[in-house]
């Protein structure tokens, strides 16, 4: 996995939530069937109210599994613990694996935020994405990457993704800001991955808009006509979007995902 700015968008792909070993060997398969080169293996979920929140620990070996197949796992972490564990299990194991760990849009606490980024310190395997916090305060987005920098991360390590900002609007689940989330990218240098699955929420031809929506749009910067554009996108694709435990409605099916891969080709 390179964080370097590509022509070619980083898409990270797969289910909301890790929620067996069977579905996550099922998930890793289908994306490297279709040259995905991240998947999504979430082993933590944090939950408005009190509900099933991940396969937590247990998922561990199956993420060093899936590295080993050679497709980089990608997992949310709440706690700095769980960033601990989840390096031991993996990256501590096996010098040749990478491991993308990510904050959600809850998870703002700058101790959580300072004691992740001390522990990812000079792990070169290990990439921390930064996803924007649930209501629009840009200052604290851009704080959440300084407290991951001042505990000792390298800005090489850390990648931005913009999950739009809550209430719900327009039929969508957390309306983006695309231009806020590029200015925020370039005043930082970083990356920034978009998540049509939790912007756009509620179907999957709703997040398929989004993908598109988002993998079009470009920002001009500095006056000079250059344009960005977003460096990648994360999106939730089920290996059987009926049976799934979190985030059911959103996620699309492999086959969606392809469709979806075959519009994106499609754009200049
Ligand atoms: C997620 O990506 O699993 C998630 C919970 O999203 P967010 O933190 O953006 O709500
Ligand atoms: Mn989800």
């Amino acid at each position: 996995m390179s964080q370097e700015r590509k022509s070619v968008p980083l898409i990270i792909a797969g289910p909301c939530a890790a929620e067996s070993h069977e579905q996550m060997i099922a998930s890793a398969e289908a994306a490297l069937a279709h040259d995905v080169e991240v998947v999504r293996l979430s082993l933590h979920k944090p939950r408005t109210r009190p509900e099933w929140d991940g396969m937590g620990e247990t998922g561990i070996p199956t993420l060093l599994e899936v590295a080993q197949m050679g497709v980089t796992p990608a997992t949310e972490v709440m706690m700095p613990q769980d960033a601990e564990a989840v390096m031991e299990g993996t990256i501590a194991k096996d010098a040749n694996v990478q491991l993308l760990l990510w904050l959600g849009a809850r998870n703002y606490n700058h101790r959580v935020q300072q004691d992740i980024g001390a522990l990812i310190a000079g792990q070169s395997q290990v990439k921390l994405m930064i996803k924007n916090p649930m209501q629009k305060d840009e200052a604290a987005w851009k704080g959440a990457v300084e407290h991951v920098l001042a505990g000792g991360a390298s800005p090489e390590q850390i990648l931005l993704c913009h999950r739009g900002f809550a209430p719900g609007e327009n039929g969508l689940r957390n309306p983006p800001d695309l231009d806020m989330a590029l200015r925020v990218g370039h005043e930082m240098n970083l990356p920034v991955i978009g998540d049509p699955s939790h912007s756009a929420g509620k179907s999957p031809e709703n997040v398929m808009a989004m993908a598109l929506k988002m993998a079009n749009h470009r920002l001009r910067v500095n006056g000079n006509g250059n344009e960005i554009r977003f460096d990648g996108l994360i999106i939730e694709v089920h290996p059987n979007p009926e049976a799934a435990l979190t985030d059911k409605d959103q996620q699309l099916s492999w086959s969606q995902f392809r469709q979806l891969q075959a519009a994106m080709q499609q754009l200049a």
